[in-house]
């Protein structure tokens, strides 16, 4: 493993933790408001989220992958020295999850990874100095992204992105063209010094594709969160603004027939962070934001014992196996 291209990447992923004045956006793909979805409160939210919900729900492990612990945790919480964690690579996933709606088609939460990430490396939306930094000699491809949208007939209703980091777009050379992209708002439009490293390789992900919009989030009149959108109208799928990791993250919960699954996106990315309640480390843009989204979608899921949490990039113990953290 190549120390310095893994720390690269801590710093490229990182990508809007110096968000200033200067810089340039992670993408000079066009972003628009959108209208998809509800303003509601998250007391509208809380009061349907446990009733069983007509959404089919599986997430695929795109790929196999590792980065340094000190990007997905930061290690200088209180928590995190009291449980001994050190910096060290640390094994993750890239996923993507699958919402299947009755009448509104087959969503995408996040992209995985292109096909062409193993069989033809050269062309790859990333690929040369980005794919280096990005340690992509330890990505291992599982479900390659274009297989699943072959198995669809190449129909997908939409993509739900948690947030724009190339490691959540890195699927799009496969998604069709034409298919509708959603993000927060002003993912898009933050400006950073070290999206200068990104911006290609993220424009080339999005190449050929629709122009990304905007969910419309309003204030929570509950006050729990900074926005959620009942984004169907139906109660089924929900968006919550969870502002921090990046200015535009964006977290989902479905409502299956067996009950409610949360898309935390990268507000978490480890089982650790998530039962320690502590907050990403260098890839995250603001902490001290997200460490406050996580508290809210902790507490969330504290209210609500039965909702599956699905983190950024590795399983919770009891949705699946457990990938931990090493102790050293
Ligand atoms: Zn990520």
């Amino acid at each position: 493993m190549k120390v310095t291209a893994a720390a690269t990447l801590g710093l490229a992923l990182a990508g809007a933790a110096y968000v200033s004045t200067v810089g340039v956006t992670v993408t000079s793909h066009p972003s628009a408001p959108g209208d998809l979805g509800a303003a509601r409160s998250s007391d509208d939210l809380e009061r349907s989220i446990d009733l069983p919900g007509p959404v089919q729900v599986e997430t695929f492990v795109g790929a196999d992958w590792e980065v340094p612990r000190s990007g997905l945790i930061n290690l200088e919480h209180a928590e995190a020295k009291r449980d001994g964690l050190t910096d060290g690579p640390e094994p993750i996933h890239i996923y993507f999850h699958v919402l299947r709606h009755p009448t509104k088609g087959t969503f995408l939460v996040d992209t995985g990874v292109e096909r062409a990430l193993a069989t033809d490396p050269e062309n790859a939306a990333i690929r040369g100095v980005v794919a280096e930094a990005m340690n992509a000699e330890k990505l291992h491809v599982k479900n390659d992204t274009r297989s699943f949208v072959e198995r669809e007939g190449g129909q997908i209703a939409g993509v739900l992105f948690t947030h724009l980091h190339l490691d959540h777009v890195s699927g799009m050379p496969d998604i069709p063209k034409g298919t509708p992209l959603f993000t927060g708002p002003g993912e898009a439009a933050a400006r950073s010094g070290l999206n200068l490293f990104v911006r290609g390789t993220t424009d080339r992900a999005l190449e050929g594709h629709v122009a990304l919009s905007e969910l419309p989030f309003q204030v929570d009149a509950s006050g729990r969160f900074a926005g959620v959108l009942d984004l169907f109208g139906d109660e089924s799928v929900w968006a919550i603004w969870t502002p921090g990791h990046t200015p535009g993250s964006v977290a989902y919960v479905a409502r299956t027939p067996d009950g409610p699954v949360l898309f935390a996106g990268d507000t978490c990315h480890t089982s650790w962070g998530w039962e320690h309640g502590v907050e990403p480390g260098d890839f995250t843009a603001d902490q001290q934001e997200n460490a406050a989204s996580l508290r809210t979608l902790r507490e969330l899921a504290e209210r609500h014992p039965k909702l599956d949490v699905r983190l950024g990039h590795q399983e919770l113990a009891h949705t699946g196996a457990p990938t931990g953290v090493a102790h050293r």
